[in-house]
């Protein structure tokens, strides 16, 4: 651990040592140190947003010519993709993901800034038809220093997701990515400072939630939260927000179903359905957690999915050929196991998985196998709790309207999937499913032009699209005398 050198962190637009405790980021497949770095202090805060504070009065960035700013933006989109292939390297070690899968997060991170350069160009204000002796128009406003808090399980996205609109709307930024993975909100904060960001725009603030995430969302001068994370933080900044009436957006967590109608293609919803829980280890917010297929065509899907998902290649994150790498850390493959524990004893079935891979690789890392559970109702625990691991609960159900029921049961409503032939029955049944993204003969698709967020305890807010850029600005009408 010792040759690693400590890395610096962003604090009020210089890159030093963070003044709290030495911590390390930890390579999940192999438990190895793969970064040091001391934590922000509480001093640190201070001194970032206070410093942000004066950056974005002060640095011109707030009032750049919307061109001009949008032209920064797409220099940090060129650069993360002339840096592709490292930063996804980085992340993998980071986070464990597969290489696969870095490697689209880091393509997504550049498309995400280039989208929001795009959408700062186009951006229009507008005169509203006069009610009376004067020109009205609407008019947005940046709202000054705002925070991008993330989790572990997807950096880089969802970093670049907080970060690009919030620049294009021409704030300063303060990052705070989840203590076990600080690496990717470094060296986008790099990348903005060699773009043309004006130093001090962009502050990352690597460490405890509790803490530092606390202290930032808490900051008077912070006007803005962007929250990305469990339930339980999502309430806990939602009532900080409401003693500061500050706006906040919150993408919080998913219990989310997956629709597998008689008429489905089996070969294709299979493979869906298995990319939708396993894919990211199941560490995914809109991981399809439960599966409801219906009852006439439940063995032969489960048999099938059993099958796939028992020749899914767990192993090496670095092998290009890897679908599920490992655990994000030790403690949390232990709540998983728990999870599957738990899930036994309140009646289910293991069809597959549930233990951990045996054999050289998997020693050190926190691997855990695809686990699929059967015998269980949608009221059991392990069916309504999220687990946020590689935990599938398959069930059967005999008709439409017991399936929208059970489908809608949960306190989440992220995300659900339908697999049918039939384009009126996946429609109805699209319609009906309550969530905030629905995908049909798809699923865990994403198009940064296409809003994202959830409904209930999944969170407030959307997050994408062109209006994902108003979040960050407050809006202002003006009447003008005539
Ligand atoms: P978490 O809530 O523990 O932490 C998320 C972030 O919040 C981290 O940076 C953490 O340090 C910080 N934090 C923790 N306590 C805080 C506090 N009191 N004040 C301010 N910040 C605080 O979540 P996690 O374990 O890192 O991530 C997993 C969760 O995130 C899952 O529930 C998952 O569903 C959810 N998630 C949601 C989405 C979405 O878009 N809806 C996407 C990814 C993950």
């Amino acid at each position: 651990m010792s040759h690693l050198e400590l890395l610096p962190i962003n604090v009020a637009g210089e890159w030093r040592l963070g003044g709290g405790d030495e911590y390390q980021s930890l390579y999940p497949a192999t438990g190895e140190p793969i970064a040091r770095l001391r934590a922000a202090s509480l001093a640190d805060v201070e001194e970032a947003i206070a410093h942000a504070d004066v950056a974005f009065r002060t640095s011109g960035w707030a009032q750049m010519l919307p061109h001009l700013r949008a032209a920064v933006l797409h220099r940090v989109a060129a650069i993360i993709r002339e840096r592709s292939e490292d930063l996804a390297q980085k992340q993998r070690l980071d986070n464990g993901k597969p290489i696969s899968e870095t490697r689209a997060l880091v393509a997504s991170a550049a498309g995400t800034f280039q989208f929001f350069a795009a959408a700062l160009e186009t951006l229009e204000d507008t005169i509203t038809p006069s009610r009376g002796p004067f020109v009205t128009m609407s008019v947005h406003e940046p709202m000054g220093v705002v925070a991008a808090i993330t989790p572990w399980n997807s950096p880089i996205a969802s970093e670049a997701q907080k970060l690009a609109p919030a620049l294009a709307a021409g704030n300063a930024v303060v990052v705070k990515p989840a203590e076990v993975t600080p690496l990717m909100a470094l060296e986008l904060a790099k990348i903005c400072e060699e773009a043309g960001v004006p130093r001090g725009i962009v502050s990352v603030l690597p460490g405890k939630g509790s803490v530092i995430g606390d202290a930032i969302t808490k900051h008077p001068l912070v006007k803005r939260v962007s929250f990305t994370g469990g339930t339980t933080t999502g309430k806990h900044i939602a009532h900080i927000a409401a003693d500061k009436m500050m706006p906040v957006s919150l993408e919080l967590g998913g219990k989310s179903p997956t629709m597998v109608l008689d008429d489905a293609d089996l070969d294709h919803a299979v493979a869906g359905v298995l990319y939708g829980i396993f894919s990211s280890s199941g560490e995914s917010c809109i991981a399809g957690s439960r599966l409801f297929v219906a009852r006439g065509i439940y063995d032969e899907f489960v048999t099938r999915l059993a099958e796939a998902a028992k020749n899914l290649r767990v192993g090496d994150p670095a092998d290009e050929r890897t679908q599920m790498g490992p655990l994000i850390t030790a403690k949390h493959r232990e709540g998983i196991e728990r999870y599957v524990d738990l899930g036994v004893s309140e009646g289910g079935r293991i069809r597959t998985g549930g233990v951990r891979p045996q054999g050289a690789g998997f020693d050190a890392g926190y691997f855990y196998t695809p686990t699929i559970l059967e015998g269980l109702t949608n009221s059991a625990r392990i069916t309504q709790e999220e687990i946020f691991g590689p935990v599938l609960v398959a069930m059967p159900f005999d008709n439409e309207e017991e399936l929208i029921a059970q489908a809608n049961d949960s306190v989440y409503a992220l995300a659900a999937g339908v697999w049918s032939r039939d384009f009126k029955r996946a429609w109805r049944l699209g319609r009906a499913v309550q969530a905030g993204t629905v995908w049909v003969n798809t699923y865990k698709q994403f198009s940064v032009s296409t809003p994202f967020g959830g409904w209930r305890d999944s969170g407030l807010g959307r997050e994408k699209g062109r209006e994902g850029i108003f979040q960050y600005m407050e809006q202002k009408s003006m009447y003008w005398g005539t």
